[in-house]
């Protein structure tokens, strides 16, 4: 922590004029209960759970209905669909489904990017009883293949540029792939082989339809993960896990009936579903989805001109606004602006605190994972920011610190300030329910009542968890367990450096020594005299002990395509070793 800034971010300094969701930590975590927040939310007449009907059924059908659900940005300029629009789509694309035999159950992959299509197709798949496996479109055709062949995909959804490019050349690699629907065809070309016009088919379909009357348990999402620590795992969520969903977007991400909120994350991963399409949905706020790559001065137009009131974004997004300077920010004015999360690998203080000084408003770190569903730890406005924390557990989610004994047992931490694997008590709605052909690795993540996250953590005398880092990444350096985060924390503090990532190296007297890499701000060039700056800089920080002893410059890091970056690469490339599965990494790193 810089020594300039205090270590809290009191709540009583958050602006807004908007009565929080939640004030009292401790009282909403004794009341709260999963069933209460599954009442509140209410069920389909007949019972059972269907995410659709809980997103937009219910509003449809209310109050809600001509709100806007989503706006969709792109370069022609803003699309708007309300939610009885958005009921009527959506049946019909249910309705094709039904008319092209595809069941219950059956493996509806969604390959749309960020736009209408791929919204409207998703909440018709749930309306249908499928499963929807989102796709991330940057990827490349084997990892698509790879991901359609372990989904078993019945159905793809996609575009005609995206079909031609990704699909066609592994199309007979998929034989259980039985229908392709493709959006935004050019009427003016015959259709490709093997494909349908989706278009079409909606124009015929019915705006009527039935929710198929799925179970709480019946599931409903196949989300793959980041793959940064290895191959891609497939996790299995129900139609049940829309209660976190809800709880969530009411308690950290404060979501209120007028807010316009921002997900900037793809609907690809689970970010982009659980809060960019599900969550904000639930609460009948609007949306902004924006279909373009990332672009600091188009973000701010965008916070700007949509008039956004809750954002939810990356650190790894958040770094490169800030890289971009902080004068390309006070070019805008974000009066509705209230409340900033961030999600998907840890938030160096620097960030909440860029926050802060740019925009007016702190950063809220929250952490979670595609097997977790939604968001379990978080930074919220019912209690002071520690900046670097990931916050407290949320209502109804029960975290501790877990470590093995000799005989392999798994046992929970007391101590406060020890460093151990995060565990959850299992039970939370969106908790995964499998991973796809993979029980044995699935039965891995649990001890008994615990859910075994993977992670390794602290939790403090306030009950704050602090990120140390994945296990796989932990640097074990003179004796002391070393987090990466912490390194790099340190060295995002210097004003040259946009991007930092720490690995161990085998070190025969220290067992492992510390080598970060960094990337430079705009304005700084790498040179061996701010490499001894910066080697300085991380020593005073950090005591001798745990600084690093290498620092080298490289243009990018290596991260994957949802923006984390990839320490077992810089890892494997730095010692030579195989560099395993890549396909989530990004293109030019
Ligand atoms: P894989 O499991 O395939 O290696 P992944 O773990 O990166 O990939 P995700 O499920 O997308 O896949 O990411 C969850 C992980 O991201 C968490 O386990 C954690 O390591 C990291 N993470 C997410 N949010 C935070 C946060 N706020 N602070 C620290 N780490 C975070
Ligand atoms: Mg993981």
């Amino acid at each position: 922590m810089n020594a300039a800034r205090p270590d809290l971010i009191r709540k009583s300094s958050q602006p807004g004029g908007v009565t929080p969701n939640w004030t009292a930590y401790e009282a909403l975590r004794k009341s709260f209960s999963w069933e209460q927040a599954r009442r509140e939310l209410g069920q389909p007449a007949g019972g059972g759970m269907n995410i659709a009907w809980a997103a937009v059924e219910r509003h449809a059908q209310g109050t809600r209905a001509d709100r806007t659900a989503f706006r969709f940005v792109d370069d022609a300029g803003t699309t708007t669909i309300s939610y009885a629009q958005l009921s009527r789509e959506s049946n019909r694309f249910a309705n094709v489904l039904n008319t092209l035999g595809v069941a219950r159950g059956d493996a509806v992959f969604l390959l749309a990017g960020r736009s209408q299509a791929m919204y409207v197709a998703t909440l018709g798949t749930f309306k249908n009883g499928c499963v929807a496996c989102p796709l991330f479109p940057a990827f490349g055709p084997e990892p698509l293949a790879t991901r359609m062949k372990i989904g078993d995909a019945r159905v793809l959804v996609t575009t005609q540029a995206l079909y031609r490019r990704k699909v066609a050349p592994m199309r007979d690699s998929l034989p259980g792939l039985r229908q392709v629907l493709l959006t935004g065809c050019d009427r003016s070309l015959p259709m490709l082989p093997g494909t349908l016009d989706l278009d079409a088919l909606m124009a015929q379909a019915a705006t009527g339809f039935d929710i198929v009357a799925t179970a709480e348990e019946d599931p409903a999402l196949l989300h793959f993960t980041s793959g940064t620590t290895g191959t891609p795992k497939g996790a299995i969520h129900v139609h049940g896990a829309v209660v976190t969903h809800y709880a969530t977007g009411k308690y950290a991400l404060d979501l209120h009936d007028e807010d316009v909120f921002w997900c900037t994350a793809d609907p690809g991963w689970v970010t982009g579903m659980s809060y960019g399409i599900i969550a904000p949905l639930l609460h009948g706020v609007t949306s902004v989805v924006d279909a373009g790559e990332f672009d600091a001065q188009r973000w701010y137009e965008i916070l700007e001109t949509q008039e956004v009131s809750v954002w939810y974004t990356a650190p790894t997004a958040l770094r490169m606004l800030m890289r971009a300077g902080p004068a390309l920010a006070r070019e805008h004015a974000y009066p509705r602006l209230r409340f900033i999360a961030s999600v998907g690998e840890p938030l160096n203080p620097e960030a909440v605190w860029w926050g802060q000084d740019v925009l007016g408003l702190p950063v809220h770190d929250n952490w979670w994972q595609t097997e977790t569903g939604g968001i379990m730890i978080a930074n919220t406005p019912a209690f002071d920011i520690k900046p670097g924390s990931m916050g407290r557990p949320l209502p109804g989610v029960d975290a501790c610190i877990v470590r093995r004994d000799e005989s392999g047992a798994v046992q929970v931490v007391e101590q406060v300030g020890e460093q151990g694997e995060l565990a959850l008590r299992r039970g939370w709605p969106s908790m995964l329910r499998g991973y796809l052909h993979n029980e044995e690795r699935y039965q891995k993540c649990f001890a008994g009542e615990l859910y075994l996250t993977g992670d390794l953590a602290r939790r403090d005398e306030d009950g704050y968890f602090w990120f140390v880092g994945r296990s796989d990444d932990v640097i074990k350096c003179s004796g002391h367990l070393v987090g990466p985060f912490e390194i790099e924390n340190a060295l995002m503090e210097h004003p040259a450096v946009a991007e930092a990532g720490a690995i161990g190296k085998p070190d025969p007297t220290t067992g492992e020594s510390i080598k970060a890499f960094v990337s430079l701000k705009p304005g700084f060039e790498p040179a061996e005299s701010l490499r001894l700056e910066l080697l300085g800089h991380a020593r005073s920080r950090l005591g001798a002990a745990i600084a690093p002893k290498e620092i080298a410059f490289l243009s990018v890091l290596p991260r994957t395509r949802s923006g984390k970056i990839m320490r077992r690469l810089l890892k494997a490339r730095e010692l030579g070793l195989p560099e395993g599965d890549i396909s989530t990494l990004e293109a030019g790193a």
